[in-house]
């Protein structure tokens, strides 16, 4: 079946594999930066990778070239530190948390600064140590989430000795809406970042995530921060995959049966077998990370037969409609496809209900994982 992948697999006792390609990120990675040339292209590796494992993910991406990483805690580059060459830089989206900014700075790890305060508490700690600390500067642009207000931004620029001894690497804002190419909000926040800037000057401007990569390179600046596309996932709802996909997830089939007509399937009965079918129980549920929301929804495959999930998903099972397949071509040990060439990230995600991210960093910890 399907080459390489069913042949590796065979004989093996895991119940799901997760098959990260490497290849693809580093290829993605590289497609980036021919693409988006001169900008600089970092990549986004918080939440172990989206998920797919941190520790294979971030060397592989060094590999390819890539020098900045931003993850979202202070502890993710820590751990992150020790696995890459002192030449990567890495930056703490959640910004500088109080009594953390010893820590941050003795490790070499460049925080994005959100707040008045912590600019206050990065600068103070500079002029203590005798050092320059390098830091990113946040600007809210429109999201309401991190960053300084307008009115912060002015007090801070018109105040010189509050930031000596830090230097800015980039002034940094993101993207709200950057799914949506034709949401106005986009150039709102383009525009914005722009005011900031003037504020500090010939500090370079760092804006663009996955989906704003798309959108024209007026938003590419002086760096993006990619993350979703270099794992395979689109930039843009409702749109394909711009880039190679990286995932393939192949869950073993447990136990097969016919039922007759009439017959209850899964917790609560929510399938009744309106004439006699044959299922498969596969083995990963949503504690694997398949989310609940795919009960009597959406499907995998077998080769190219659709096979949908009839009932509710399990906490370690789901069960599947083999009944158009030949009496015999799934049984206990067959590896059916949820991720993978038959059905993308975003299908999946789709007939749960929510978006690729989501599918993406809740992979389940149980999976064999393989990577190439
Ligand atoms: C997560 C994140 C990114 C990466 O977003 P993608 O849509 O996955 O490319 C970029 N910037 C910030 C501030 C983020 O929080």
């Amino acid at each position: 079946m399907d080459g390489s992948f069913y042949s590796e697999a065979q004989g093996d006792t895991a119940a799901a594999v997760l098959t990260v390609d490497l290849d693809a990120v580093r290829r993605n990675y590289r497609a980036l930066v021919a693409r988006l040339a001169p900008t600089r292209v970092s990549a986004v590796v918080k939440a172990d990778a989206y998920g797919l494992g941190v520790a294979r993910v971030a060397p592989a991406l060094f590999d390819a070239g890539c020098r900045d990483f931003f993850v979202a805690h202070l502890d993710e580059a820590l751990a992150l530190r020790e696995r890459l060459p002192d030449t990567a830089r890495l930056f703490v989206l959640n910004g500088l948390q109080h009594g953390t900014e010893a820590v941050c700075a003795r490790a070499g790890i460049v925080p994005v600064l959100n707040a008045p305060a912590q600019v206050r508490a990065w600068a103070s700690l500079a002029r203590k140590t005798g050092e320059t600390l390098p830091a990113v500067l946040q600007v809210d642009t429109g999201m309401s989430r991190l960053g300084l207000s307008d009115a912060e931004a002015d007090a801070l620029a018109s105040d010189p000795s509050a930031l000596r001894g830090v230097r800015f690497l980039f002034l940094m804002s993101h993207l709200a809406s950057a799914d949506e190419p034709e949401n106005a909000q986009n150039a709102m926040q383009r525009a914005a970042l722009g005011t900031f800037a003037a504020r500090f000057p010939g500090v370079p401007l760092c804006l663009a995530n996955s989906g704003g990569l798309f959108l024209g390179a007026r938003y590419h600046a002086a760096m993006v921060r990619p993350g979703i596309v270099l794992y395979g996932g689109a930039p843009t709802a409702g749109a394909a995959n711009a880039l190679e996909p990286v995932v393939r997830l192949d869950v073993r089939v447990i136990q097969t049966r016919e039922v007759p007509a009439g017959a209850r399937v899964g917790y609560g009965g929510s399938h009744v077998a309106a004439a006699p079918m044959r299922l498969a129980t596969i083995a990963a549920g949503y504690a694997d990370g398949l989310p609940h929301s795919l009960s009597n929804r959406g499907a995998a495959y077998f080769g190219a037969t659709r096979l949908p999930i009839v009932g509710r998903v399990s906490m370690d099972t789901i069960t599947l409609d083999i009944s158009t397949l030949p009496v015999g071509a799934v049984e206990a040990g067959s590896l059916v496809e949820l991720i993978g060439p038959h059905q993308t990230l975003e299908q999946l995600a789709a007939d749960a209900g929510t978006i690729a991210y989501e599918i993406l960093t809740r992979l389940g910890p149980r999976y064999a994982r393989r990577y190439r």
